[in-house]
């Protein structure tokens, strides 16, 4: 077994999940690297939000497990959650408190002492300087997701959850928190993101994960989703694979059915 300081960020085994009738999750493994950003693609109802969500400590696990940096997230919660930090796809500060009471309150809770330069620095790539004392009820769509990130990098987590973290973003903030992403992920940090930008989960993830109505359907580099998916088309974009690998296109004749290779 692994002593939680060397233990991976992040293992998933076997994770499932139902609501009601509806079967959301099923039988869901995986794992992330210190330092490696997996994207999560998936059609809208693929299980993506669920699977973060469950991997949160958000939704409590019917089935399988989560170990976040060797803690289980239903055995040794607390443990797990301090390991993490999440940016949800509409995240809803709190209405009374400020931009940088916000900041204050995430330093409260995985009892972070020096944390405020690191705020100040934070305030300042996500261009929430002139909102600092804004309250949460009084932010756009894109300020809430930025406030969501500085909130999220503040506690310099081991593994960062991001569900859709660019979708309310200006053309100035995607630039910055791109830049955020892969800057967090060469500083250590095991990145999950999910997106339906394939070009960012292109350009930023080494792995991808592709859900398909709940279960893994390919887990592996791009270049050998190519070869599974697509064997003779060396510069096939991940669209192309994406919608090959979700039965949206065939693969090619007698190519192999999409798998973990
Ligand atoms: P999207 O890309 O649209 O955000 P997703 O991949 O994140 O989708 P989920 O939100 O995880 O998918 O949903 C997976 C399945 O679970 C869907 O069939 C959805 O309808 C169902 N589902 C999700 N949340 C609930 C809920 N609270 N109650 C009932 N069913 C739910």
């Amino acid at each position: 077994m692994y002593s939680a300081a060397d233990a991976p960020p992040l293992v998933v085994e076997d994770l499932g999940r139902s609501y009601d009738q509806t079967r959301a999750l099923t039988g869901l493994s995986f794992a992330v690297r210190a330092g490696e950003i997996v994207g999560l693609v998936g059609l809208n109802g693929a299980g993506k939000t669920t699977a973060l969500r469950s991997i949160a400590g958000i939704l409590p696990i019917q089935e399988g497990r989560v170990l976040v940096c060797g803690h289980d997230v239903t055995r040794d919660e607390v443990a797990a959650k301090r390991g993490l930090a999440w940016v949800p796809d509409d995240p809803q500060p709190f209405d009374s408190l400020t931009v940088e009471e916000h900041l204050e309150f995430t330093a409260a809770l995985y009892g972070m002492r020096d944390w405020r330069a690191r705020a100040e620095e934070l305030l300042v790539r996500f261009e929430l300087v002139e909102k600092r004392k804004a309250l949460g009820g009084e932010l756009s769509r894109g300020m809430r997701q930025k406030l969501a990130c500085a909130q999220a990098w503040l506690p310099s987590p081991r593994l960062m959850l991001l569900d859709e973290p660019l979708s309310g973003l200006d053309p100035r903030g995607i630039r910055s928190a791109r830049e955020a992403i892969r800057t967090l992920a060469e500083g250590g940090t095991a990145v999950l993101l999910s997106s339906h930008q394939l070009e960012l989960i292109e350009a930023l993830a080494e792995r991808i994960l592709i859900l398909d109505r709940g279960k893994r359907v390919f887990l592996g580099t791009l270049d050998e989703a190519r070869a599974t998916l697509s064997p003779s088309s060396a510069g096939t974009s991940l669209e192309q694979v994406f919608l090959a690998a979700t039965g949206a296109l065939e693969p090619e004749a007698g190519g192999p059915r999409p798998s973990e290779p």
